[in-house]
């Protein structure tokens, strides 16, 4: 289910939205209940963003061994299974 980003008209209220159908959007600004919504072009919709330090290939920095190594690329040695 993609999720949208809405901004509210009348308060300038950012807020991400859910939709279970295309046609699906949100009501209200959860913030101040104005209807005056319009929809903002999704950063969402985009693959994540590589996990900062590591390798970029595991789960998480805490996970790879190479995080904080000063070593080009990976280092990691498929240690941390991402390879
Ligand atoms: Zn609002």
């Amino acid at each position: 289910m993609p999720i949208y980003e809405y901004a509210c008209s009348a308060c300038g209220k950012a807020f991400e939205y859910l939709a279970r159908t295309l046609a699906d959007k949100p009501a209200k600004c959860p913030s101040c209940g104005a209807k005056k919504l319009s929809k903002q072009l999704s950063a969402f919709a985009k693959p994540a963003p590589m996990v900062r330090g590591g390798c970029g290939s595991c789960p998480s920095e805490a996970a790879c061994p190479a995080a904080g190594a000063p070593k080009s690329g990976c280092g990691c040695a498929g240690a941390c299974g991402g390879h």
